[in-house]
């Protein structure tokens, strides 16, 4: 335990140097407060390595150490297995990392931040710590470049990841030549739920991260255990990663596949064929052919279709219209909302809850 950290005997309440603020005078007499709430105090720890926290590289640290601590052991089942962190941030993670782990590989974008836990926990032989960003590099290519003693033992990824970039960094390890065994990653609940999908409740992300392997919803972590806290509750997820892609389909079937799922969550509000009718400009009697010809309902919504389902519609789909599916890349793994434009962290707000549930069963005519 890090002295002065905040420590609690039980259950799950905040730390104190965590709480965030009472509103200002006027707030509290009912008047609406100007302006967005101040960044709390920091916890003693971190006033003390004089960490001021950045906006714009999504710099909520995490402050619970039971929260820490269950994180890194979700983590590491097994010691020798090489443990990437990206985003390693003043390091409270890493160092429970450290504990469970030979060897940690830490990435972190901010050169002050990579440099300040470099030295604050270069007792732990085993620990390499980077000053880069993740998006440039390969990760057995940051693994290799760290120094770590064996490159090429299998490894996990883990980090509280900044949830601007949460996606595109998913993706990349997922979808790299050396994918990670498994992948616990700290990010916004609502993204969370996306990610592992389920009955009646799947995602254009769920379908996307289910080629790859196998999510599970881990547990929540409350806004409160951050420092500053984010306007939005979080959770821990968990991919347990495939060998190879689960469905047996040659990379360029893979880019149309995913034209496909794409094209029929455009508008996930809607019934599948009307989506995918407005997205094709194909005739809306042969969409709704090949959706019964595949044994779905017609007026089925996207976010009950199994990846085995869109497997089923994908190869009907390419044999009926051979030649429409495009075979480049789909850019994003996910549609709105676009999670580039965070600046602030008060812009949590303003975020979609994404969940494309029931509640937009109005929506077809
Ligand atoms: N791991 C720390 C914790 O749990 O408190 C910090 C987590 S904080 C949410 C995310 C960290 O990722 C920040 O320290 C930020 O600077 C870092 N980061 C942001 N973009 C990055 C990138 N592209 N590559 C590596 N690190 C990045």
């Amino acid at each position: 335990m890090t002295p002065g950290r905040p420590s609690r005997p039980a259950g799950r309440s905040a730390p104190k140097g965590a709480t965030k603020k009472k509103g200002s005078s006027a707030s509290r007499r009912g008047k609406p407060a100007r302006g967005p709430a101040p960044i709390p105090a920091p916890p003693e720890y971190l006033a003390r390595l004089g960490v001021h926290p950045r906006k714009a590289l999504g710099q909520n640290f995490l402050i619970d150490e039971f929260l820490l601590s269950d994180i890194a052991t979700a983590a590491v089942r097994d010691r020798t297995t090489t443990v990437l962190e990206i985003g390693a941030g003043p390091g409270g993670l890493t160092e429970e990392l450290v504990r469970r782990a030979d060897t940690v590989v830490a990435i972190e974008i901010d050169e002050e931040l990579s440099s300040l836990t470099r030295t604050r926990l270069s007792d732990h032989r085993g620990l390499f710590v980077l000053a880069a960003d993740f998006m440039e590099f390969e990760p057995v290519e940051l693994i290799a470049e760290s120094g770590a003693p064996e490159p090429h033992v299998p490894y996990v990824a883990v980090g509280n990841l900044p949830y601007y970039i949460t996606q595109p960094i998913i993706r990349k390890l997922l979808e790299c030549d050396r994918p990670p065994e498994r992948i616990v990653v700290l990010v916004q609940r609502e993204v969370a739920h996306r990610i592992v999908g389920g009955p009646g409740k799947e995602s254009l992300l769920s379908i996307s991260i289910k080629m790859y392997g196998e999510p599970r919803y881990l547990f929540d972590v409350p806004r409160e255990a951050f420092w500053p806290p984010p306007k939005v509750q979080s959770a821990v997820v968990e991919i347990e990663a495939f060998p190879q892609p689960a469905l047996d389909l040659t990379p360029g079937e893979i880019t149309a596949f995913f034209h496909l799922v794409r094209a029929g969550f455009a508008q996930p509000r809607k019934q599948l064929h009307n989506s995918m009718v407005d997205e094709s400009g194909l005739p809306r009697n042969q969409i709704l052919e090949m959706i019964e010809a595949c044994g779905l309902d017609p007026a089925v919504r996207p976010q009950h279709l199994t990846l085995a389902d869109w497997e089923r519609l994908f190869r009907d789909f390419i044999v009926r219209f051979p030649g429409e599916l495009d075979t480049d890349p789909v850019e994003e793994m996910d549609g709105p909302p676009d999670l580039s434009d965070f600046g602030d962290f008060e812009d949590f707000d303003e975020m979609d809850d994404g969940d494309g549930d029931e509640d937009a069963a109005d929506d077809d005519e």
